[in-house]
């Protein structure tokens, strides 16, 4: 029997495993209710009010490569041992699809607080939410006042967004300093100085959204996290760990939810399942995190990788079987890395960073404006790089790419020398 590859999701991480598959030959289907009017996400955030382009479409089409299946997937269940194929996969139509192979790609979704006052509060997570504020933007023609509850990544993307756009922003959070979960100290607090001098408002220590003064702000962006979206698999949904599984933080009172943990080879715990991009949270390997990386470059990763994996399996003449055994096969093995634009700040992420991490090294240019933070496993001072962040300096964040893809890392010693030349060190 050939393979039956279903792909549940057509984000980016499904969108590559399909487009890879299929230009090799292999037929595979897309179940995604939006399967072949899907986008990429970053630009949603980045370009409510300006004239960039906030669209860019994926560009797949149903052909006899990829077959569509235009309905949400609402459950799988597994196969007995021993039979040919591996599951099946129940439609919210009522219909099914059997697989030999499954892939996980379903994404996560938005939290969706309620704002008192202001009823048309929404998070700008996908195409919909990001026209609606757009026509608001174009029909209003004068400035804006814009109230954003939330520091993420996303909130401050939309918040410094407006400002260089002539609008007013004022910015809720719970913190004292916007970005608390995802950057290290001297990036966030260079950001925050810079956000507040570009004229963003900050309303800090801020918990309790009933409080927010209502008929002050003309549009209202919600940004307090995400979570993964599963589908049961013989009616069980991920519970292990204690990790959380939203990067921004659970919402308060509400039950944490958990992505799907995957190993090194992005297998979960079921033979046949795969799980990759946003809803795959990675507990081996050489970057494992405590929640899913939730970013483009990994989902892009993650859907080649399973492709390349899947389609490996006619060079052993299907002798290999990698859905239990995980011998001769690679690990998923790229570098992570996360940008994000906010305004006109460019700040980078690559490998392994901590936001609580102290034991770092800073690294600027003779200006003092665009700088480095290095990251390592350890306190000792032979502990090995494992990330960097990178503010406002694109061909170093570059540089730290190719460093933590290879294996000629730098010391300490030599990241503490200001005559180290890290670019150089890169190409070496
Ligand atoms: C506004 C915004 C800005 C971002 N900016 C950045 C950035 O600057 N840099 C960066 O690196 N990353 C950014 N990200 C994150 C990045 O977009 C995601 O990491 C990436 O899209 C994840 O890809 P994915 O394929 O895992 O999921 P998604 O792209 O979310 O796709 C999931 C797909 O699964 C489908 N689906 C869900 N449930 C089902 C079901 N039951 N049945 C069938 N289909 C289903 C959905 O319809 C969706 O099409 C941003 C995200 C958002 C929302």
């Amino acid at each position: 029997m050939g393979k039956q590859i279903v792909i549940i999701g057509a984000g980016l991480a499904g969108t590559t495993a399909a487009r890879e598959l299929s230009q090799a030959g292999q037929p595979v289907t897309l179940i995604d209710p939006e399967a072949g009017d899907t986008y990429e996400r970053p630009p949603l955030s980045k370009h409510l009010f300006d004239d960039a382009r906030y669209h860019l479409p994926y560009h797949l089409e149903s052909d006899e490569g990829i077959t569509f299946v235009r309905h949400r997937a609402v459950s799988l269940t597994l196969a007995e041992a021993g039979a040919e194929i591996a599951g099946t996969v129940h439609l919210a139509s009522g219909e099914t699809l059997d697989f030999t192979h499954c892939i996980l790609a379903t994404g996560m979704e938005a939290d969706r607080p309620e704002i008192p006052g202001y009823p048309d509060a929404l998070p700008v997570y996908n195409l919909g939410e990001a026209e609606w504020i757009r026509g608001f933007v174009a029909e209003a023609g004068d400035p804006l006042d814009v109230g954003v509850l939330g520091s993420g990544y996303l909130g401050i993307e939309v918040a410094s967004a407006a400002v260089a756009a002539g609008h007013k922003a004022t910015v809720y959070l719970r913190g004292t300093e916007p970005l608390r979960r995802q950057l290290s100290a001297p990036v966030r607090q260079a950001l925050f100085a810079k956000h507040r001098e570009a004229g963003v408002r900050f309303v800090t220590e801020h918990t309790d959204a009933a409080a927010i003064p209502q008929g002050v702000h003309d549009l209202f962006v919600t940004s307090v996290g995400a979570r993964p979206v599963r589908i049961p698999i013989n009616g069980s949904l991920p519970t292990t760990d204690e990790h959380p599984a939203d990067p921004e933080g659970t919402v308060a009172g509400e039950a944490p939810t958990f992505a799907w943990d995957v190993d090194a080879h992005l297998r979960t715990a079921y033979p046949g399942v795969w799980a990759a991009g946003d809803c795959a949270h990675i507990t081996g390997g050489r970057f494992p995190l405590n929640h899913p990386w939730a970013c483009e470059p990994v989902a892009e990763s993650h859907g080649k990788y399973l492709a390349e994996q899947i389609l490996a399996e006619d060079a052993d003449s299907g002798v290999r079987d990698w859905t239990t055994a995980s011998a001769g096969v690679e690990p998923w093995d790229d570098v992570p890395w996360h940008w994000s634009f906010q305004g006109p700040e460019k700040v980078f992420t690559a490998g392994l960073t901590s936001p609580d991490a102290t034991d770092t090294i800073v690294r600027s240019d003779p200006s003092g404006a665009k700088f480095q933070v290095f990251h390592f496993a350890g306190p000792e001072p032979e502990a090995e790089l494992v990330g960097v962040e990178t503010l406002n300096w694109p061909p170093m964040q570059a540089a730290a790419r190719r460093v933590l893809a290879g294996s000629n890392r730098p010391t300490r010693a030599q990241l503490e020398n200001p005559e180290f030349d890290f670019k150089a060190h890169s190409r070496l």
